[in-house]
């Protein structure tokens, strides 16, 4: 039997469900990868995210050689390439594992018809998460709308099932399996019609486990208050390896657990913390896969003040929010961020969004888009679920009333400024008390910093209490009609 494995946002071969399958079945394989080009096409993700997925590529590539596997790759219309390809190497089934987003779905349906017409077989697995929303639900077999009640049965499934990695077949049996098809470097960035860049974050699934290594064996178990301080390398960064499946989730959750049983400082209680995280990533799947209406709405129709009218007000603030121009300084380092360097540390996420939503009074599905288009890690269901958070229209929103102050957001977590100094030059040399509010200096203190607000740094867009006075005013009005 000669099977295909349709790679996607499965780029590894450790712990591989649909890999370790057609291994396991067929005598022939041949792995296949489509660079699906209306997706390029429609820049919906940015340069950051593609060349962190070529290096993914690249490595994967790489590693099937070694194993005697030569990596098929084809561009065009994902469901045409994959029928084309499966006709032409005659084979008698496709392998994959699920995608959750609902244009995925449909895209594999069809791909799921159009091969049965042709007499080829599908077999599908689960790999993105470690439960599906089927699998997760509440009493009566509805989908779960509360984080806490999510993750309590998500726990006792664990407990349960105590789900085991995938083993890959020995290599010698899998180079048996080779087809005669050889290799084809893959397109540059540059052909694919993006800019060439190197990834902020190693790509591939050697680098992928190098860095669990990493966090595993020491800032997990500080990462309670390591996680909110975005000076310091209190996080993972794992998120583009899981994003692109580098890593999969199930064996991120067995590192942490197996991280307590190390000599050593080990704290439960963070490591606990992170795996909250990890299935914060499941629930905002299994949302998405059962309300799909969140792509193109609130999750919930709650009274929160209008956004601000179309016009060139809303978009000079708005180029102000992405540029990070706002004149408030941690929210221009995490928008510089992002932009240098396609991550932004989750704290400062929160910040920027609350400030474009709240402050600046701009939909936040403007928000949502431009993270789609500069994130490595650009993930629809994570992003959406947490832009509906912040805009208080979510599932477990955060409460309209709430607003972050972004200068007393930057004294409590990045209180000397490193942060802010690394992205946004013109204030290095102002003083730790004055670098979260600048343009509160005197013109002396502009001097000595070498920083004259509104020549070298931008004044406040807005002001912060005078916009989240009127935010609040409007929220009552909405609220009362
Ligand atoms: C407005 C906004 C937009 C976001 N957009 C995305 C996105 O497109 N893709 C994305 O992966 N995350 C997104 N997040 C969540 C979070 O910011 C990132 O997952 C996190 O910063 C990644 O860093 P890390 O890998 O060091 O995380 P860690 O703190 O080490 O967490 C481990 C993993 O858990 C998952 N995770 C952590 N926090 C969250 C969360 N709040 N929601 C869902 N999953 C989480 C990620 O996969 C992450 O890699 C967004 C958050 C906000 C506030």
């Amino acid at each position: 039997m000669r099977g295909i494995v349709w790679f996607r946002r499965d780029l590894r071969l450790d712990d591989q469900p649909a890999f370790a399958a057609a291994c396991e079945e067929c005598d022939e394989v041949i792995p296949l990868f489509v660079f699906d080009e209306p997706l390029l096409q429609s820049h919906g993700f940015g340069a950051a995210c593609v060349n962190f997925m070529l290096g993914c590529l690249e490595e994967l590539q790489s590693s099937l050689a070694e194993l005697g596997l030569a990596m098929q790759w084809r561009r065009g219309f994902q469901v045409d390439e994959v029928l084309r390809a499966a006709l032409e190497w005659e084979a008698d089934v496709v392998y994959w594992n699920r995608d959750y987003e609902p244009r995925a779905l449909m895209r594999d349906q069809a791909m799921q018809n159009r091969l049965a017409r042709e007499g080829i077989a599908t077999k599908t697995y689960k790999d993105h998460v470690v439960f599906e929303a089927e699998e997760v639900r509440g009493a009566t077999g509805e989908p779960l709308q509360r984080y806490s009640a999510y993750r309590a049965r998500w726990w006792a499934r664990w407990h349960a099932i105590k789900p085991t990695v995938h083993a890959v077949r020995h290599p010698s049996m899998i180079t048996r399996k080779a087809v005669r098809l050889s290799s084809v470097p893959l397109p540059t960035a540059n052909e694919l019609g993006y800019e060439h860049l190197v990834p902020w974050i190693t790509p591939g699934e050697r680098c992928a486990h190098e860095q669990l290594r990493w966090f595993v064996e020491g800032p997990i178990h500080r990462y309670a208050d390591g996680r909110n301080r975005p000076a310091s390398e209190g996080s993972s960064k794992l998120s583009p390896h899981l994003r692109f499946g580098t890593l999969s989730s199930k064996i991120a959750v067995h590192a942490a657990l197996e991280s307590l049983s190390h000599t050593g400082p080990v704290s439960r209680t963070d490591v606990l913390t992170w795996i909250d995280e990890l299935i914060w990533r499941e629930f905002f799947q299994q949302v998405l896969a059962a309300f799909p209406h969140v792509v193109d709405g609130p999750f919930r129709n709650t009274s929160v003040p209008p956004s601000r009218d179309p016009g060139p007000e809303r978009d000079r603030l708005f180029r102000a929010w992405c540029d990070g121009n706002t004149g408030y300084p941690i929210v221009d380092a995490g928008m510089r961020q992002l932009n240098q360097t396609g991550w932004m540390h989750n704290r400062v996420r929160m910040i920027v969004a609350s400030f474009l939503i709240k402050d600046l009074r701009i939909d936040w599905q403007s928000g949502e888009q431009y993270f789609m288009r500069h994130l490595l890690d650009a993930d629809l269901a994570a992003n959406n679920g947490n832009w509906q958070w912040c805009a208080s229209t979510g599932t477990d929103s955060m409460p309209g009333y709430r607003i972050f102050n972004p200068a007393l957001q930057s004294r409590k977590f990045d209180p000397d400024g490193v942060y802010i100094r690394q992205y946004v030059p013109e204030l290095v040399s102002v003083s730790s008390r004055r670098i979260h509010e600048p343009h509160l200096m005197t013109p002396e203190e502009q001097e000595q910093a070498h920083c004259r607000i509104g020549i070298n740094y931008p004044s406040p867009v807005v002001d912060h209490q005078l916009a989240r006075q009127e935010y609040l005013n409007l929220g009552q009005q909405e609220a009362t009609r």
